[in-house]
C-alpha cells in the first residue's frame, strides 16, 4: 500500500511517499517559500535530487505540484495518482477532542477549523493541505495525526492553569502540549531499545530543535509536557522565550508595547536569538561561545539551566526514570549540548559515556555508561514514519488509533 504523508505549513509543504507496511520511503521532498517569487520544489527520488523553480501561491497549488511531480514521467515514481491508497496529514492542534489519529470527515474538518483559534499559524495551512488532497484524491481515506494527541493522557492536575476555572470552560484554556508525534515515536523506540513493552517505560523525552519541548512519559503515556496552550511555553527555543512571568507583558504594555509587538517579541525575537543577540542557530552559538562570545555563552547556559529544571521536575513526578531521550536538530546532533545537559542532571542517575556521545551524531544510539542508573538515548525523530504508520492502520480498516496504542 502506498501512503502519502503531508506536512503543510504556511510557507512550506513537506511530503513523503511510503510503501507500507515496509515503511520504505519511495520519494520525498518539499515546496518552500510558498507565496514568494522564489518558491521552488525539491524532490528526492531514486537517489537523485531534482529542484523545480515554480511560482506557488498557496498550499493548494503546492499540493498540485507535488502530485504532478510524483507522476512525472522523468522524475516521478508513480504511473498514476490512483496508486496512492491513503494520505496522512500532520495537524498541529486537535484540542481536547482528538486523543489519537482519525480518518477525516466533515466533523473532523470542522473541529480542526475550530481549533485554528488556538493555533492560527498552523491549523489553517494544515486544513488547506487536507482540502487540496481531498480535491485531487477524493476517493481515498485521509487521516489526521495531531501533535496534541499524545498529550491527551496528561491528568487534569497537570493541564490546568491556576486561572479562574471559567476560562477553561469558556475558552478551553489549558495545557495541550505539542510535538506529540515526535515524543510518542521516540518513547516507543526507547522502550524497544531497552527490550521493554511500549507501556513499560518511564522516560523524559527532550525534543530540542528550533522548537523545544520536554515530556514526562509514564508507562508509555505522556503525563506532563513543557509546551502549554500554545508552543510558546516551556524551555527557551531558537526564537521563542519559553516560560515567563506574565507580568512582564503587562509591564511592557504600560511602556507602550502593543499586543502584536509583544507576540512578535516572544515568538520571533526571544530565546537563543534574544539572549545572544546574534543567532538562533545552536551551531553558530557553540562556535561563538568557544571563542569567548559572552552572550552566546549566556544563551547556551540559560538554555541548559532551564532544561535541567524541567528534567529535575519530571524526574520528581515520574518517581523512577528509565531513560532520558534526546531528539530534534540539537538533541540529535549536538555532542556539546548533550554533554552539558547530562552533566547537569547526574542527580537523577544519568552517567554519560563521553565516547559514545561523541560518536552519536544523527543516529540511534545509547550514550550512557554501563553503570548509569538511567539510560540515555539519541533517537532521531521520525514523525513522518509515525504518521505513515497510523494512516496505514486506519486505511486498513482499524477504526481508531489512540495514542496509547501504536
Ligand atoms: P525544527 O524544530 O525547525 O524542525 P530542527 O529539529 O531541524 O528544527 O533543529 C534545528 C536546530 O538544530 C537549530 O538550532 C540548529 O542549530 C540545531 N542543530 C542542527 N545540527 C546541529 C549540530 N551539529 N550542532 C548543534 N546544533 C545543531
Amino acid at each position: 500500500m502506498k501512503v502519502l504523508v503531508i506536512n503543510a505549513g504556511s510557507s512550506s509543504v513537506k511530503y513523503h511517499l511510503y510503501l507500507m507496511p515496509e515503511a520504505e520511503v519511495l520519494a520525498h521532498g518539499f515546496v518552500e517559500r510558498i507565496g514568494e517569487k522564489t518558491s521552488e520544489l525539491s524532490h528526492f527520488c531514486h537517489g537523485n535530487t531534482y529542484t523545480v523553480p515554480a511560482k506557488v501561491g498557496n498550499v493548494g497549488k503546492a499540493m498540485e505540484l507535488i502530485l504532478q511531480t510524483l507522476v512525472d514521467k522523468e522524475v516521478g515514481i508513480l504511473q498514476q495518482i490512483s496508486e496512492i491508497s491513503a494520505v496522512g496529514h500532520r495537524v498541529v492542534h486537535g484540542g481536547e477532542e482528538f486523543t489519537g489519529s482519525v480518518v477525516i470527515d466533515e466533523n473532523v474538518i470542522a473541529s480542526i477549523d475550530k481549533f485554528a483559534d488556538l493555533a492560527p499559524l498552523h491549523n489553517p495551512p494544515n486544513l488547506a493541505g487536507i482540502r487540496a488532497a481531498q480535491s485531487h484524491l477524493p476517493n481515498i481515506k485521509q487521516v489526521a495525526c495531531f501533535d496534541t494527541a499524545f498529550h491527551a493522557t496528561i491528568p487534569k492536575v497537570a493541564y490546568m492553569y491556576a486561572l479562574p476555572y471559567e476560562l477553561y470552560e469558556k475558552y478551553g484554556i489549558r495545557r495541550y502540549g505539542f510535538h506529540g508525534i515526535s515524543h510518542r515515536y521516540v518513547a516507543r523506540r526507547a522502550a524497544a531499545l531497552m527490550g521493554k513493552g511500549k507501556y513499560d517505560i518511564n522516560a523524559i523525552t527532550c525534543h530540542l530543535g528550533n522548537g523545544c519541548s520536554i515530556t514526562a512519559v509514564k508507562n508509555g503515556h505522556s503525563i506532563d509536557t513543557s509546551m502549554g496552550l500554545t508552543p510558546l511555553e516551556g524551555v527557551p527555543m531558537g526564537t521563542r522565550s519559553g516560560d515567563l512571568d506574565p507580568a512582564i507583558l503587562f509591564y511592557l504594555e504600560e511602556k507602550g508595547y502593543d499586543v502584536k509587538t509583544l507576540k512578535s517579541l516572544c515568538n520571533k525575537q526571544s530565546g537563543l536569538l534574544g539572549l545572544s543577540g546574534v543567532s538562533n542557530d545552536m551551531r553558530e552559538l557553540e562556535k561563538l561561545a568557544s571563542k569567548g562570545h559572552e552572550r552566546a555563552e549566556l544563551a547556551i547556559d540559560v538554555f541548559c539551566y532551564r532544561i535541567k529544571k524541567y528534567i529535575g521536575a519530571y524526574a520528581a513526578i515520574l518517581d523512577t526514570v528509565d531513560a532520558v531521550v534526546f531528539t530534534g536538530g540539537i538533541g540529535e546532533n549536538s555532542v556539546f549540548m548533550r554533554e552539558k545537559i547530562c552533566n547537569a542532571v547526574t542527580q537523577i542517575g544519568v552517567k554519560l559515556d563521553l565516547a559514545a556521545n561523541k560518536d552519536a551524531i544523527a543516529k540511534e544510539a545509547e550514550i550512557n555508561t554501563k553503570d548509569s542508573q538511567v539510560k540515555v538515548f539519541v533517537i532521531p525523530t521520525n514523525e513522518q514514519a509515525a504518521i505513515a504508520n497510523d494512516t496505514y492502520e486506519l486505511a486498513k480498516g482499524r477504526t481508531s488509533v489512540l495514542c496509547g496504542s501504536l
